[in-house]
């Protein structure tokens, strides 16, 4: 086992893999920006370095400044949270080659799955059910146009390399093809460096359902069960469950064992999600994320597992300490992403936090790096806290959420807070009885 890991990250997940650390023995060293020297991590962290100025291509992407703090400091492992570096082939390459271990899967599967093509055609051909589309990229417009004609619109034209909700843009009929397919293009070129496009049929009311898996890369791998991740506002999720409302045992059993043997058979290591849009009893496989998600909590609630310490263990050369008989489902999780923003228009809103009180109470998780006094610093991701609750059933969970919502205090800056109390009372989201668009249109109507 390693004697000392660095997290090549900040915030909340910083703190996620130093508690998981601490526990398991491990020394930890942060590493932060200037921006970042009064942060949570850096205190909690046995070591820190800094590693440069506030922009994160300075600092927190500087590969260079991270190797260097792992040699000045002796970490022999990074694990790189979610964000940042964290879906990087090329620096997983460069960690490796300076001998240094990557926790987290091989540069190969994170450069196959960070391709939307290559990802759906190494999917397919395992077995994973996909979105019937172009298969492969669609070079000219006049293929696209043909293409919207085969398989009828509304169709999604999506940017090959994109991520986070960018170059994708939808094509509701022949006439909106051509802008469609022009600005999907554009943006591919201009936030990922790449203009290939693919065509997916667009599911109109599908929910968002994505299995966790994890191998050992021996190829010994597991699912853990699904999280529903349809409250999405601009394709980013707000609010995550597990297990899923509307999904049956049988049919987690079916596509649980077809992500598994999948991963598998790649002999993939660590932790991994495969998301699907999921309408009328169907799965579509949208993308692979080789990484550990922000909505990993949950998972880890209803299963009684720690992610991270697993993936530190596999990445140590430690078989995993679960087998698919030990994974057995015990009540329902959900978290709320509590975001540094003000309402109705979600504009980010940093700033000093003049009083601080996290909720507690029996099936109460909060993960977050605030703290009293702290000011958050206007050059990073909006997320301050994750509030995660659980209870022996969904109707249980939401109560604990609102109760526990309730008793959180945020002073001094904006939060996303007052729209989960919002949304609390409505009696679809009691019901589970809604698709991805659902919060888009409830927004809509109830904030602007
Ligand atoms: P990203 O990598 O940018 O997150 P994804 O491929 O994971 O992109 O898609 C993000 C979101 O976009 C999905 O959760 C869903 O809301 C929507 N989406 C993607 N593909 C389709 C599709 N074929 N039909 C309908 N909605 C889609």
């Amino acid at each position: 086992m390693f004697d000392k890991i660095l997290i090549a990250n900040r915030g909340e997940i910083a703190l996620r893999v130093i508690r998981a650390a601490r526990e398991m023995g491990i020394k930890t060293v942060a590493v932060h920006s200037t921006a970042d020297s009064d942060a949570m991590h850096v205190r909690m962290a046995d070591e820190s370095v800094c590693i440069g100025p506030p922009p994160s291509p300075q600092s927190y992407l500087s590969v260079p400044a991270i190797i260097s703090a792992c040699e000045i400091t002796g970490a022999q492992a990074i694990h790189p949270g979610y964000g940042f570096l964290s879906e990087n082939a090329e620096f997983v390459q460069i960690v490796e080659d300076h001998g240094i271990t990557f926790i987290g899967p091989t540069a190969e599967h994170i450069r196959v799955m960070g391709d939307k093509i290559t990802a759906k055609d190494t999917m397919k051909a395992l077995g994973v059910p996909c979105v019937p589309g172009s298969d492969g990229g669609v070079p000219t417009l006049e293929d696209a146009k043909r293409i919207g004609e085969e398989f009828g619109y509304p169709v999604i034209i999506k940017a090959t390399a994109g991520g986070g909700g960018r170059g994708m843009k939808v094509a509701m009929n022949a006439d909106e093809m051509e802008s469609a397919f022009m600005t999907a293009r554009a943006e591919g070129k201009a936030a990922f460096g790449n203009d290939e496009v693919y065509i997916e049929k667009y599911l109109t009311t599908p929910r968002h359902i994505e299995i966790q898996v994890f191998g050992d890369g021996k190829g010994k791998a597991v699912h853990l069960g699904e999280r529903d991740c349809s409250l999405q506002r601009r394709h980013q999720k707000v609010f995550e469950e597990a297990p899923g409302p509307c999904i049956t045992p049988e049919e987690r059993a079916r596509i649980g064992k077809i992500c598994a043997d999948a991963v598998a058979k790649i002999n993939y290591i660590g932790a991994g999600t495969i998301e699907f849009l999921y309408e009328n009893g169907e799965f579509y496989f949208i993308e692979m994320n080789t990484r550990l998600q922000v909505e990993h909590p949950v998972t880890e609630g209803i299963f009684g597992v720690d992610l991270v310490r697993e993936q530190i263990r596999v990445a140590a050369g430690e078989p995993m300490s679960f087998g698919q008989e030990d994974l057995e489902i015990n009540g329902h999780a959900i978290e709320v992403r509590i975001n540094a923003e003000k309402l109705p228009n979600f504009s980010p809103c940093p700033g000093k936090i003049t009083a601080y009180h996290a909720p507690g109470g029996l099936g109460v998780r909060m993960d977050s790096a605030l703290y009293d006094g702290y000011s958050i610093p206007p050059y990073y991701d909006s997320l301050i806290a994750k509030l995660i609750v659980q209870g022996r059933d969904r109707a249980e969970a939401l109560a604990r959420l609102e109760r526990a919502l309730g008793e959180l205090i945020v002073d001094g800056i904006d939060t996303t807070v007052p729209l989960f109390h919002a949304l609390l009372q409505e009696p679809d989201l009691h019901s589970g009885d809604y698709n991805i668009h659902w919060l888009e249109r409830w927004l809509a109507e109830n904030m602007e």
